[in-house]
């Protein structure tokens, strides 16, 4: 437990970082806030990160934007009023669109965002734009997870159960997390469930400190996990270990699985992935002999062209040990973004409509249109994903103009290099941020907005619980809502009507009539309910419902109410190492930074933890290459290079080196990324190319 105990009076609150939103007590001022854990808040009990303790220097950050800037003659990005901008702003839009059509504007969003915003997000793009192109950055990070539940379960929640259910497994298969670095406070129930007799089985390439924890580690070959599963899978059947009364009853498609994975036989899998063949059996037996288990999916699994393949995989796992639905049982997918969850629900991806609601359905579009007050003929067709928007940016099928709402794509998408020429192209670019991002450094208009700590709103954590964001501080002078941006936007495009919001209470409210009937329905949770200390997961279709903790207790929602099994044949990554590019490079996250760094990286805690971008060598390979810890390096790709100071560590496999991701310029991971996307979720394959390395001799 870190931290300050504010003085009375104090704000409860959550972290803006990562899906934990982990609750936490403010008080003081923006220039010397005080902070601590909220004991009393049952996901982190009182445990924060360094990244949460130290969230609250960013407020009063000496970067901090206070003005809207645009570009001006000479080609600087120089202080503007809120008029100016916005005025330059709507009429680049009008003449665009008037020029080009209206799919020439596109919108990318975040996971950041509260409901309300990306609710009004999506409506923005749909009703004040008219265009087709909204997509977000969760498609880089969520987007995997949610299409294999969806076909599996009919449902996509990362958890359909309280994390705390995790204590009570007896073992638990955790597939590409580093829980203790990517969601420190969530460890204790990690370790209470080991200190309890149970299992933890963890498959990463890395020996992190969470796999080191483990009771077994499973270090694949990257790219290899389908083939894992189905090796895991095989060795269950092999030995009597599923479930076949849950799997008659509950399920469907099984024997085609079992006919599939026949041939996963753990010699052969051993042979791709590199897991020992013993530890195969090991873990199945583990699994299969526990009453409870839990399997839990992450990026690095999801993160691959073949993503909702390897996520089905596992899911294939839980199912077949007949442990979906159950008390200490289950499969989850640990979120990353701190509105991973709720940024995908409420309409801000390409293809959706608020509530979960598919914009090719014609019923919610009609549904939807009617809580907005227009013809459901009027709202756009949809449009491409994040990865796919971006690189069409500029040229003759893209937009001519993106605006940016909480996103860093400069720095986050996949070839980041051939990104950031796609947005120089670009006639308009717009970007509403708290700093001059790497985006921001690009724009035409950047627009100062207001930070976690200065909103009201609502997040949903990785639970599916909803959550209150509360404004502790006032916005700096000069700053304005999202909310308050795109009412302006929207008025100046002439749809004043449909964006003018007294409260973020008052957006959630529609947002709820939107979700109504949906897979995601919130109609019944309000902001009064959650000031009122209501715990609401939804679904919550109603005012007097009490929310559902755990899903899947009788039923799947689907239309036999049977989840469903998927045949996994695995592939190849699209990129594996050959004699020009020969390690693979898997890419992750530190403890002391988040995301593409815009906050942490101004951070003076963080940045003496985590100074400068690195690369993680095994102390073989190092030697291989004539490198030492401390050298500098280039990692070069088919994508580019990005310069990186070695770290020697054995928790790396021989075979392959890791960079962290939040880095821009230079150092950046996204420099080497490959954009091979999934082909149903459209996810870039972040955790898995093929690169090499040199000692870079200074000049
Ligand atoms: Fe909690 Fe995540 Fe914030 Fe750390 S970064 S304090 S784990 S919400």
């Amino acid at each position: 437990r870190l931290g300050n105990v504010p003085t009375p009076p104090s704000t409860r609150a959550h972290c803006p970082y990562c899906a934990m939103q982990c609750g936490m007590l403010i008080g003081g001022t923006p220039d010397t806030p005080e902070l601590a854990g909220d004991g009393d808040f049952p996901v982190n009990r009182g445990a924060l990160c360094i990244k949460g303790w130290t969230s609250a220097g960013a407020l009063a950050h000496a970067d901090r934007l206070t003005s809207p800037l645009v570009r001006n003659a000479e080609g600087a990005l120089a202080p503007a009023t809120w008029d100016e901008a916005l005025d330059r702003i709507a009429d680049a839009i009008r003449a665009l669109q008037a020029r080009y059509g209206k799919d020439a504007i596109g919108v990318f969003g975040s996971g950041a965002l509260t409901n309300e915003k990306a609710y009004l997000l999506g409506k923005f793009a749909r009703v004040a734009l008219g265009t087709r192109h909204i997509d977000y950055n969760g498609r880089f990070c969520m987007a995997s997870a949610a299409a294999a539940a969806n076909a599996a379960f009919g449902i996509d929640r990362g958890l359909p159960f309280p994390l705390a259910d995790i204590a009570e497994a007896e073992a638990i298969l955790l597939v590409g997390s580093n829980v203790a670095e990517t969601l420190p406070p969530a460890m204790q129930y990690f370790d209470a469930q080991r200190r309890a007799g149970g299992h933890l089985i963890v498959v990463d390439p890395r020996r992190t400190p969470t796999a080191a924890a483990a009771t077994l580690h499973l270090p694949l070959v990257p790219g290899t996990d389908g083939m894992l599963a189905n090796g895991l899978l095989h060795v269950l059947i092999r030995d009597g270990l599923v479930d076949e009364a849950y799997i008659a009853q509950r399920t469907i498609g099984f024997a085609a699985v079992r006919g599939a994975v026949a041939a996963c036989w753990p010699g052969r899998v051993e042979r791709i992935t590199g897991v020992p063949e013993a530890d195969i059996v090991r873990a199945a037996h583990l699994l299969g002999r526990s009453r409870s288990a839990i399997v839990l999916t992450a990026r690095g699994a999801e993160q691959q062209a073949q993503g909702v393949a390897n996520t089905l995989a596992f899911i294939n796992i839980a199912l077949a040990l007949g442990q979906v639905g159950r008390r200490g049982g289950g499969f989850g997918c640990l979120t990353g973004q701190g509105n991973g969850q709720g940024g995908r629900e409420h309409g801000q991806k390409s293809d959706q409509l608020p509530g979960y609601r598919s914009l090719r359905d014609p019923q919610a579009r009609a549904h939807v249109a009617a809580v907005w007050g227009v013809d459901p003929d009027a709202l756009p067709p949809p449009g491409i994903s994040a990865f796919e928007l971006l690189d069409a940016l500029g040229t003759d099928n893209g937009p001519r103009g993106l605006l940016v709402v909480g996103s860093n794509p400069a720095v986050s998408a996949p070839a980041a290099g051939r990104i950031s020429k796609r947005l120089r192209a670009l006639d308009l670019l717009v970007v509403c941020d708290f700093f001059v991002s790497e985006t921001a450094a690009l724009a035409d208009v950047v627009l100062p907005v207001a930070m976690w700590a200065e909103e009201e709103g609502t997040i949903t954590n990785l639970e599916g619980r909803v959550l209150r964001r509360r404004r502790v501080f006032a916005p700096p002078a000069g700053v304005r809502t999202d909310i308050e941006v795109l009412h302006l936007l929207a008025s100046r495009l002439g749809h004043s009507k449909g964006f003018a919001f007294d409260s973020a209470a008052a957006v959630f409210e529609e947002l709820g009539r939107a979700s109504a009937g949906g897979a995601a329905d919130y109609r019944g949770i309000s902001h009064a309910r959650l000031d009122a200390g209501e715990a609401l997961y939804w679904p919550c279709p109603d005012e007097a419902h009490p929310g559902t903790p755990r899903l899947f207790a009788s039923d799947f929602p689907t239309p036999d109410g049977c989840a469903r099994f998927h045949v996994v044949t695995p592939t190849d990554p699209a990129e594996a190492p050959d004699r020009e590019y020969p390690l693979y490079l898997t890419t992750g996250r530190v403890l002391a930074q988040y995301q593409s760094g815009t906050q942490t990286r101004r951070l003076r805690e963080l940045v003496d933890r985590a100074p400068v971008p690195r690369v993680e060598v095994h102390p073989v390979t190092a030697t291989q290459h004539g490198i030492n810890a401390g050298d500098i390096v280039t990692v070069r790709t088919r994508r580019g290079e990005a310069t990186l100071q070695v770290h020697v560590t054995a928790t790396a496999r021989v075979d392959t080196i890791f960079v962290p991701f939040h880095w821009g310029g230079l150092g950046s991971a996204n420099l080497l990324t490959n954009p091979a996307l999934d082909p149903t979720s459209k996810m870039p394959e972040f955790k898995v190319c093929a690169a090499r390395l040199e000692l870079r001799v200074p000049d």
